[in-house]
């Protein structure tokens, strides 16, 4: 049993772990890319202490470096799935599971959306983006599953304990799981329905029916971590007590995925913040 999971290695998650770990704790930490700063070309050019402007993921490695160089255990994969359990957590990434008795949410700011027409109509009325939290309500109809990895898979084990009626869409992907239900392969271009979700359309042209589509591509974000948990979340952001605690005890979440200032100093001071209140907590169990 771990005693603290930090899932994200932006700001956030790295400075949590740094201060942590001079605490003499030790933290895991898995994060799947660079987040908010991946692939970003314009330099950062107001974060303390740099004479010259800096790459975004630049800064986002030399942060990793310097966890690795204080011995901080730090994973590249991506959390597919996060759960309760009594009193810990179990966490499952693509190659790993673990249980801890303290998790930090510092996952960023993105959010699952689909650009194709009708997700926003349909989003929350047949478009889902948790199968554990909508997909009993689903039990008897014809049912969809948006992705192609271990996401998808994970997602698709719950919904088979629920319906068997499924198909797998990779909305063009190359599917990189074994799965025991039609796949379509071609892109999605639009989700059909009146009032209520009917079906979807590809780009072959083929129209397939389905009450209820389950988005689950690439990894989930935290909010679907947390919606699952039944974390309060407020205007897309999760939230956190005086301490960072959500309101399950031993769930932190710092950073963007808090909200207020989404600035890398805030996501930095964050992590400094909330190690006082880990180191507090586990003393208190
Ligand atoms: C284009 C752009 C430019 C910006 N420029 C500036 C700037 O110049 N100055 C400034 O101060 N701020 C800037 N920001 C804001 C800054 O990048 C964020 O405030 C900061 O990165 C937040 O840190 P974070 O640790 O909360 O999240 P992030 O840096 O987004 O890190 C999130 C981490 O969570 C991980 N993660 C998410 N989901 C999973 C999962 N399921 N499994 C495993 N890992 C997961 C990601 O891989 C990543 O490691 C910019 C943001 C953007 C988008």
């Amino acid at each position: 049993m771990k005693d603290i999971i930090i899932i994200g290695v932006g700001p956030a998650g790295i400075s949590a772990a740094i201060y942590l770990k001079r605490a003499g704790l030790d933290p895991v930490v898995i994060g799947k890319d660079y987040g908010a700063l991946s692939d970003y070309p314009e330099k950062v050019e107001n974060y303390y202490g740099f004479g010259e402007p800096i790459l975004g993921e630049d800064l986002i490695k030399e942060g990793i470096n310097q966890a690795k160089r204080l011995g901080i255990e730090i994973i590249r994969d991506s959390v597919i799935a996060l759960d309760q359990i009594d009193d810990h957590f179990k966490v499952k990434s693509v190659e790993h599971k673990f249980q801890s008795k303290t998790v930090v949410l510092a996952t960023g700011k993105k959010r699952q959306t689909l650009s194709i027409p009708g997700f926003n109509k349909f989003k929350g009325k047949g478009i889902s983006l948790c199968a554990s939290c909508d997909g009993y309500f689903f039990r008897r109809k014809k049912i969809a599953v948006i992705g192609c990895g271990p996401y998808m898979a994970h997602e698709l084990d719950v919904l088979k304990e629920i319906n068997q009626d499924i198909t797998v869409f990779t909305h063009g992907s190359p599917l990189l799981e074994l799965v025991s239900f039609p796949v379509v392969t071609s892109k999605i271009t639009r989700f059909l329905g009146t009032d209520k979700l009917e079906g979807i359309e590809t780009e072959d042209g083929n129209i397939y029916q389905a009450q209820g589509i389950f988005v689950a591509i690439g990894a989930p974000s935290s909010i679907d971590f947390a919606t699952k948990l039944g974390v309060v979340v407020e205007k897309n952001s999760l939230v956190v007590d005086h301490t960072y605690q959500t309101n399950i005890p031993g769930l932190f979440a710092i950073g963007d995925v808090i909200g207020g200032k989404l600035q890398i100093a805030k996501a930095v001071y964050d992590g400094m913040m909330v190690s006082d209140h880990i180191k507090t907590y586990l003393k208190s169990k």
